[in-house]
C-alpha cells in the first residue's frame, strides 16, 4: 500500500491527484489492473469528476455548501457536522482500472480528493493490484 500526503488551504477544496495517482502506478509497474483510493478521514472524501474546467469544481463545493450549510442545527459539537455529511455523500473510496500502465478514466475525469474541513495535512491510501 502507498500512501499520498495532501496539504489542503482552504476549508472547503476539491484538489486534482490524478498525476500523483498515474505517477505511483509506474513507479509500481502496475501493467493491467486496479487501485483502490481511500482516504481515511471522516471529513474529508474522494471523488472522479471533470477535471477540465475548473468552474466544475467550484459548482460541486458551492452546492455542496448550499445543501448542506457550515452552521446549522447539528447535534454535533465539534462544529464540523457538514464536513462529516458531506464526506458520507462523496464517499471515503474510488476504484480505477489500469490498463497499458494507464488510468482508465474518461476523456475528462480526474480524481478528486474533497477537503471538507480545511486547511490541513491529510492522506490518502492507494492499494494497486496487478493482473496476474
Ligand atoms: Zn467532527
Amino acid at each position: 500500500m502507498k500512501e499520498l500526503r495532501i496539504t489542503s488551504n482552504q476549508r472547503n477544496q476539491m484538489i486534482d491527484i490524478t498525476d500523483e495517482v498515474q505517477q505511483l502506478v509506474k513507479e509500481e509497474k502496475i501493467n493491467d489492473g486496479y487501485l483502490i483510493v481511500y482516504v481515511p478521514h471522516t471529513t474529508a472524501g474522494i471523488t472522479i469528476n471533470e477535471g477540465a474546467d475548473p468552474d466544475v469544481q467550484q459548482d460541486i463545493i458551492d452546492t455542496l455548501d448550499k445543501l448542506i450549510p457550515e452552521n446549522a442545527s447539528y447535534h454535533h459539537s465539534e462544529g464540523n457536522s457538514d464536513a462529516h455529511i458531506k464526506a458520507s455523500l462523496l464517499g471515503s473510496s474510488v476504484t480505477v482500472l489500469v490498463t497499458e500502465g494507464k488510468l482508465v478514466l474518461g476523456t475528462w475525469q480526474h480524481i478528486f480528493f474533497y477537503e471538507g474541513d480545511g486547511p490541513r495535512h491529510r492522506t490518502v491510501y492507494i492499494s494497486l493490484h496487478q493482473s496476474r
